[in-house]
């Protein structure tokens, strides 16, 4: 006899990331979906790689990430932030953000937990939930009618609170909005938990894509909402390294030290000649530091490229990402038009309806800039054509 599954995720299908990037590939196109630079990362940090393996880093460094490295993340959020977190109680290096998202949740939910999650919201968020027994509670985006920022609804948000509310997922800045929360958004979100017993896990991992001179409002600044967050980071986002896979999570002791019990389990352990590199790579911090300017130069140079095509752009202030509506030229769904973009005019970008349970389609896709000024020259000069 057969077994049969039982799906854990019964309504989910492959992720869009892998569904666009597959269809670039098959069709030759410009590929502004999936996140990820098309230009070189730094020789240096490939050099102090080679290095480490060469010196003999190619066994197992310690399961919570090597020390090296953790000492020096707790400098640089010292820095940055003006945090005090303790290397070996509450840093964990993990194989990138989205194992660290997951992680702490399969860390903190118990089946019937609601968690809220601010929609759009990051495609992996909700799977992520469901596989361990949480009910995803959905809260809409104000969707900016004038182009502006969209922001987070908080009365919504208060609205949607029970007694069974556990979690409230937050990303700063935002994918794939490119919104950023501002001083106000942690007000609110401090008055909402104070004198509840909810968690917040917050995806940070595009905390230096950062523009406009806007500040990275990290949780990591804030001792009363750290108490109770886990907070997310990514390398292959600092370093132009996405396929790196490394990235790690912050949390005050007593939720790190669940966190670690499913990590142990799991991966384990990073591979270590990265950490080495990136532990003695850190301590330039010019690399970070220009970041936002960097990127905000493509984002800039895109949007005056995509004035000249019937594209709307919607405003981002961060993240590698900016929304287009296409309202002026198609009255096709996210879906129908990105693959036909993909198909007969060699762009390819992502249906933000795919960020949203529902699939609500607003005409709208995420079009990714961090890439070479020559590939988004030549997808504008396509685009320009509809
Ligand atoms: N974070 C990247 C994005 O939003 C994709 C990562 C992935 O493909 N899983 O495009």
């Amino acid at each position: 006899m057969q077994p049969t599954i039982h799906s854990k995720l019964p309504n989910v299908g492959t992720t869009i990331f892998t569904v666009m990037s597959v269809l670039a590939n098959e069709h030759k196109s410009i590929n502004l979906g999936q996140g990820f630079p098309d230009y070189p990362m730094n020789e240096e940090l490939i050099a102090l790689v080679n290095q480490a393996m060469k010196s003999g880093h190619n066994q197992y460094v310690h399961m919570n990430g090597l020390p090296l490295l953790r000492e020096r993340l707790a400098e640089k959020i010292n820095g940055l932030y003006n945090a005090s977190v303790h290397p070996d109680n509450d840093i964990t290096v993990t194989p990138g953000g989205t194992y660290a998202i997951y992680t702490a949740l399969t860390a903190i939910l118990q089946p019937g937990d609601e968690v809220i999650v601010i929609e759009p919201a990051y495609d992996s968020y909700i799977p992520n939930i469901e596989i361990n027994g949480g009910i995803p509670v959905l809260v809409p985006m104000i969707y900016p009618e004038d182009g502006g920022p969209y922001r987070i609804d908080w009365e919504k948000v208060k609205d949607s609170i029970t007694p069974k509310t556990r979690l409230i997922m937050l990303n700063t800045p935002h994918n794939p909005t490119g919104s950023v929360m501002e001083y106000s958004d942690i007000e609110q979100l401090r008055g909402i938990v104070k004198d509840t017993g909810i968690f917040i896990l917050s995806d940070e991992v595009y905390e230096h894509l950062i523009f406009d001179g806007k500040k990275h409002e990290s949780i990591l600044r804030y001792p009363d909402l750290m108490e109770r967050s886990f907070v997310c980071f990514s390398f292959g986002k600092v370093y132009h390294c996405t396929g790196w896979k490394m990235g790690y999570c912050v949390a005050p002791p007593a939720l790190m030290k669940e966190f670690r019990k499913v990590h142990q389990f799991n991966c384990f352990t990073c591979n270590s000649p990265m950490q080495v590199a990136l532990a003695d790579f850190l301590t330039q911090k010019d690399h970070y530091i220009q970041l936002g300017s960097f990127l905000q130069q493509k984002r800039d140079h895109f949007s005056s490229l995509m004035k000249q095509t019937k594209f709307r752009a919607l405003s981002s202030c961060g993240s590698y990402f900016q929304l287009y509506s296409y309202a002026e030229i198609s009255d096709e769904t996210e879906k129908e038009f990105a693959i036909r973009l993909t198909k007969e005019y060699g762009v390819t970008t992502i249906p933000t309806s795919a960020f949203y349970k529902n699939g609500e389609d607003n005409r709208v896709l995420r079009f990714c800039f961090s890439k070479q000024e020559s590939t988004l020259e030549a997808a504008a000069e396509r685009l320009i054509k509809l």
